[in-house]
């Protein structure tokens, strides 16, 4: 990984947590990255700027290509709504997966998925969703309704508890880069034996 800062200082423990942060990642997912660059950013106005947009006070991280973008761990709770300095750590590898998940995928298809799956890794642990919110993952048009973190945190986290984590990738590596919903039905069908339907994920929700 390369690390940009427009303040030019050279950062050894980001280096470090990188570097162990890509090598779990890859053995998890099978794939490496080719080359990743971090670039950190230093206000909020310099995220707007990148982002192309006014952004929420949470959002500190966000990827494109093979570049991570992070609010820098020194301005990292002045310029946003995050209350532990620590949590930058937890930003920077969720960020990571999301790189992963797509090398893996092609996609970052459906959403729920890789956030939950980036959050469950990054243990950005979330509270459990009431029922009709965890249910709207059945439809790609409930897209923003929800709080596609915490919901799919609860999902990913029962996926694994339920099977295994290298069930779970095997459902993720087994995702195309163009794929529709009824095809991810068949492809969730196929791997978990399970359907992606209102009345399993039901059962599944009320077991946990
Ligand atoms: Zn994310």
């Amino acid at each position: 990984m390369l690390i940009l800062d427009s303040k030019i200082d050279s950062n050894k423990k980001l280096a470090q947590f990188s570097r162990r942060t890509e090598r779990e990642l890859e053995k998890f997912f099978g794939v490496k990255l080719n080359s990743v660059w971090i670039l950190l950013l230093n206000s909020r106005q310099d995220i707007n700027a990148v982002y192309g947009k006014k952004t929420p006070d949470w959002l500190v991280g966000f990827t494109h290509q093979n570049t991570i973008f992070i609010l820098n761990l020194k301005v990292y709770t002045k310029e946003s709504s995050h209350k532990n300095q620590q949590d930058f750590w937890k930003t920077l590898k969720h960020e990571y997966c999301h790189l992963y998940y797509k090398k893996l995928t092609g996609n970052t298809y459906p959403d729920w998925l890789n956030e939950g799956l980036a959050s469950y890794l990054a243990k950005q642990k979330r509270p459990k969703p009431e029922l009709r919110e965890a249910l709207y993952i059945l439809g790609d048009k409930n897209r923003g309704k929800y709080d596609v973190y915490k919901v799919g945190y609860f999902w990913v986290n029962l996926l694994i508890d339920k099977f295994d984590k290298k069930k779970l990738l095997k459902l993720i590596g087994s995702l195309k880069p163009q794929m529709s919903q009824p095809e991810f039905e068949r492809i969730f069908y196929k791997v978990l034996k399970i359907k992606f339907s209102r009345r399993s994920l039901e059962d599944l929700y009320g077991k946990y």
